[in-house]
């Protein structure tokens, strides 16, 4: 795949950011830097040294929904007449009418408030991002990638790979060229960690979902890394395992600040990890402290409260389990699935027989999911357990899986997961389409 990255400059985010121009058949670009005049030209002079214009541009790839990635694309799109692609979570950012920065403002308002941020902190983080609107231009229309979304682009093909924990959307896009490399956006970057828990305050679990797609990312045996700022990485694994012992290590401090000084907010932790927070690192800082904080406590060695003013409070947990255990390598055998607040734990797994464990989920979902599968090429049976406890001191659902021997159960399962959520975008897409304010019953509802 012949690739080139260009270098958009700005120090506003990151470090000065990449966008990557693929050409074949199809001209692609992954992300598209902030719409801002300097970006602008540098991309257009990246594009003019290898032969191309932003005309020429059929398709962009957005790793994830802030303005140093995606400012641009509503412009572009326009320009060139591309498709725009993103994950659906971050797509809902980008084609935010009021504009991504001001659709996010009442989460941001809320998780800082469950954090104890100080009201004239809050204010001057909002008047901040009123000064940021101009990084994005107008919204594009979006098509919808999701994990295991294979985008062939002419003779591209690009395997869509969800990345949460930056932002709840982040995605990678992997292919393969002399084994496996992947465009990871923000996922991995050389210089800083990236931030969690404060780039996009939707996340729930912030670190337990950053260290489940590091896994992810090192699982695939990625051998390079083109990374959304600065130079790309050579030794991926590597970078991955320094970010590993870093989180590890900030989570120690976390745990010996709440054992000498707790109950302590969000806030407070804030300050003693980072000093003096202003701007948009009151909302970065103190969310990286939340992610550590709740990773904590979904560990057991913290707990929290809530006070008057809604904040959160953490205490230590006088019986808890050591940082290192939360820090475990997690292998596939009994791997824990953190995507959004769904957690899924492979209890067996066999070459014809899976029981994967579905926690906090109903009936209603796991019919669902279980219809799916009988519907799926290659399932010879289906079932699920509600209450298994009665067979070995099991508390959540568990779904089992039976296939003939051509289909492993792990592939049938993600095949019936990806048709139920067709059906759900295509039923949210008609939906959307239909005829607004409701209609009068009896009505078909059908597209503009
Ligand atoms: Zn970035």
């Amino acid at each position: 795949m012949d690739w080139t990255r260009i270098d958009l400059g700005g120090e506003l985010f990151e470090g000065p950011t990449n966008s990557y121009l693929i050409q074949g058949d199809s001209t692609v670009l992954i992300d598209t830097g902030v719409a801002s005049e300097d970006s602008i030209a540098a991309l257009e002079v990246g594009l003019a040294e290898n032969h191309t214009s932003v005309n020429e541009i059929d398709a962009i790839l957005l790793t994830h929904w802030h303005p140093d990635h995606a400012g641009y694309a509503g412009v572009l799109q326009r320009r060139a007449g591309a498709s725009v692609y993103a994950h659906p979570r971050d797509a809902r950012r980008v084609t935010a009418t009021e504009g991504p920065l001001a659709a996010g403002r009442s989460d941001r308002r809320q998780a800082l408030r469950k954090w104890g941020v100080p009201a004239e902190v809050r204010m001057g983080l909002e008047s901040f991002f009123e000064d940021f609107s101009f990084t994005f231009g107008p919204p594009p229309e979006i098509e919808s990638v999701t994990h295991g979304t294979v985008l062939s682009l002419g003779t591209l093909d690009f395997e869509v790979v969800h990345l949460p924990g930056h932002t709840a959307g982040h995605v990678g896009y992997f292919f393969e060229e002399n084994g496996t490399n992947a465009f990871v956006g923000d996922t991995l970057l050389g210089e800083y960690t990236p931030n969690i828990g404060g780039a996009d305050v939707r996340v729930e679990k912030p670190l337990d979902n950053y260290l489940q797609s590091l896994e992810t990312i090192a699982h695939s045996g990625v051998q390079q890394a083109l990374v959304g700022h600065r130079e790309i990485l050579e030794d991926p694994i590597q970078r991955i395992e320094s970010i590993q012992t870093h989180h590890r290590n900030r989570s120690e401090r976390v745990v010996s600040m709440i054992e000498s000084d707790g109950p302590l907010d969000c806030w407070s932790v804030a300050k003693r990890l980072f000093g003096d927070l202003r701007g948009i690192h009151a909302l970065h800082g103190t969310g990286e402290a939340f992610a550590h904080l709740q990773h904590l406590e979904t560990g057991g060695i913290l707990r929290s409260d809530i006070t008057a003013e809604r904040t959160y409070r953490y205490h230590h947990e006088s019986k808890s389990p050591t940082v290192d255990s939360i820090f475990e390598q997690r292998n596939t055998e009994t791997m824990w699935c953190y995507i959004y607040n769904m957690e899924l734990r492979v209890i067996e797994k066999t070459d014809e027989e899976l029981r994967i464990e579905i926690a906090g989920e109903d009936h209603t979902f796991m019919n669902v999911i279980k219809g799916a599968l009988l519907e799926t090429d290659g399932v010879v049976a289906a079932t699920y357990d509600m209450n298994p406890e009665q067979s070995g001191g099991q508390v959540e659902p568990i779904l089992s899986i039976q296939t003939d021997s051509n289909v492993d159960p792990l592939d049938a399962l993600g095949d019936a997961s990806r048709s139920v959520q067709i059906t759900v975008n295509d039923f949210t897409s008609a939906f959307e389409a239909a005829h607004w304010p409701t209609p009068i019953t009896g009505e078909m509802i059908r597209p503009r």
